[in-house]
């Protein structure tokens, strides 16, 4: 197998970026090239190591270490934050988990397929499904990470964000953290959903003329949802960026007005310029999965949008759900 540093630095969250060389005369066409920033590309080796892989990236951070500490700055970029702290935390990262997280679901019958020990003492532990996938893999370090005295690292039980308690940084960090995802998390009835509720037909609908709470409550769904699945990008508009017109949305609430998740509807042009509606996202938040809330929308969306696509990747649950539905046919269009 190839290792594809493209692939595998996309994974890891290594950021790329467009550059094109300086030109001397008044050059109107540009050549774009894509790279890593210096400081990404230690990142890079640094997160390849702690995955497993022998690769050493103290010469590079030493190269680029002085000049992040005499800027005197006062934000660190996440890269700049594990180059300023490589020395203290290599080999002692604790557990990490490519694939899936430690809090999410797996499926039931995954299995423990394989450990292994590397020369420099990182424990790899793979789990398949019954279909013989990986479904994950944790990686421990060689060392137990090192706790400050006075500190202890915690995760939060309702947010899943671990922190180091006694640290004021940390503890502040998690408080800012914790508020934002609870409000997705934990959802609590939404007074602007409400009064839609008794003024509004549709009040889940979200086209791009629909008002600036919407959109903002729609984009923090299409957040949540691409932190879970590791995707790169966002699937829906940030609040001040310029709405996209094909995207239909819809917010998920429950009766109480609270919204529990959102879906959201692409309109894509086939090659053969005839239109078709594409699934392009769905989110419903961890507590209140499983408990019908797609199931009895289900209906009303085959007949508003017809034999829609589904986007791939397509996790089990979906498909699982697809297959209840009788609407598995839909996953080859
Ligand atoms: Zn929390």
């Amino acid at each position: 197998m190839e290792f594809d540093a493209y692939q595998v630095s996309r994974m890891l969250g290594i950021q790329w970026e467009h550059f094109t060389y300086r030109s001397r005369v008044g050059q109107k066409d540009f050549f774009w090239h894509q790279g890593m920033r210096a400081n990404d590309v230690a990142l890079f080796l640094m997160l390849l190591e702690q995955i497993g892989f022998e690769c050493d990236a103290s010469y590079l951070i030493n190269l680029l270490r002085p000049e992040i500490l005499t800027k005197g700055k006062k934000a660190l970029t996440r890269s700049e934050l594990a180059i300023t702290t490589f020395e203290k935390k290599r080999h002692r990262h604790g557990e990490l988990y490519l694939l899936a997280d430690r809090e999410k679901n797996l499926p039931l019958e995954s299995k423990i397929m394989g450990r292994i020990t590397t020369r420099l003492g990182y424990g790899l532990t793979m789990k398949q499904n019954p279909d013989g996938q990986i479904v994950s893999i944790c990686i421990r370090s060689p060392k137990q990470p090192r706790e400050r005295p006075g500190t202890k690292m915690e995760r939060c039980p309702d947010c899943g964000v671990s922190w180091e308690k006694g640290d004021p940084d940390s503890s502040y960090a998690h408080r800012q953290q914790h508020q934002k995802l609870m409000r997705y998390l934990h959802p609590q009835p939404h007074k602007q959903y409400l009064r839609a509720m008794q003024t509004e037909q549709m009040p889940g609908l979200v086209s791009w003329r629909s008002a600036g709470w919407k959109h903002r409550e729609m984009h923090n769904r299409a957040l949540a949802f691409k932190r879970e699945m590791q995707y790169e990008s966002c699937q829906w508009a940030a609040p001040g960026q310029p709405r996209d017109r094909d995207a239909v949305g819809y917010l998920v609430a429950n009766e109480e007005g609270a919204i529990i998740g959102a879906y959201c509807f692409r309109e894509r042009t086939r090659l053969n310029q005839s239109k078709q509606w594409t699934l392009d996202w769905i989110w419903i938040c961890p507590k209140h999965r499983r408990m019908g809330h797609l199931a009895r929308r289900w209906k009303g969306l085959r007949e508003a949008f017809g034999d829609f696509a589904i986007e791939h990747p397509v996790s089990d649950e979906m498909k699982l759900f697809l297959s209840k539905q009788g609407d598995s046919a839909l996953l080859s269009l």
